[in-house]
């Protein structure tokens, strides 16, 4: 099974310099990361990154539902934007990728880089440590192996052991393990139930039959609850 790209490309270089103007902009701070002058840039952005991703959380390694997918996705700067001292990166081409929601709130504003990352004039792999398995310059499958979809482990042989063990401790990667299985378990439960409504309904107990299929309704809807 992939879980996309072992490490990403800075293929939208070329997007980011269609928009030098309100990159200057920005960097003047004349512009903010929100305001609509970015929208165009951001949607080609998006699109070009979620190619690249396989449509995947650069974390987790899980897709990203397509429903709503704007509000499920977020425009991640590894090195966050919100500090001053990496505001420069904010648009820089291997400072971004696309995580899911939940990784982008275990995250929050964490401080990604060390000092000789903070004072770096251009970000490389040897620009100073970095907290986590960074997207363009370290390979993620060599460090992190997904098995049973979804256990993360580090990699016996992994040249980066301490990236691994802090991005997967302080994303929670060890919790959806927890989740996927609820998830799966819950299915299997709806299932089950909606084939004894089925008997019922074979056998005439409708009465049964309706209220088997009425608790099979009301796990689908609010079942997440108990995962
Ligand atoms: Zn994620």
């Amino acid at each position: 099974m992939s879980f996309g790209p072992s490490r990403l490309q800075p293929l939208h270089d070329d997007i980011l310099k269609k928009y030098p103007g309100e990159i200057a902009r920005f960097d003047a701070g004349e512009l903010e990361w929100k305001s609509t002058a970015f929208d165009e840039l951001k949607k080609a952005l998006r699109l070009s990154l979620r190619a690249q991703q396989d449509g995947r959380c650069i974390y987790c390694r899980r897709k990203i539902t397509i429903e709503r997918r704007n509000a499920a996705e977020d425009i991640e700067h590894f090195l966050d934007k919100s500090k001053p001292k990496y505001k420069k990166w904010a648009f820089s081409a291997v400072n971004l990728a696309l995580a899911c929601h939940p990784c982008n709130i275990q995250k929050t504003t964490r401080d990604m880089g060390d000092a000789a990352v903070s004072s770096a004039s251009t970000l490389t792999g040897n620009s100073g440590e970095y907290s986590w398995i960074h997207p363009y310059f370290d390979d993620y499958f060599d460090n992190i192996e997904i098995v049973d979809a979804w256990i993360y482990l580090v990699k016996a042989e992994a040249p980066r052991p301490e990236r691994a063990r802090k991005m997967i401790k302080d994303c929670l990667l060890d919790q959806i393990t927890n989740i996927e299985a609820g998830k799966v378990a819950l299915f299997d439960r709806i299932v089950r139930i909606q084939n004894l409504a089925v008997r019922c309904f074979e056998k005439d107990n409708f009465v049964r039959g309706k209220k088997l299929m009425g608790y099979a309704g009301d796990y689908a809807k609010n079942g997440w609850k108990f995962i």
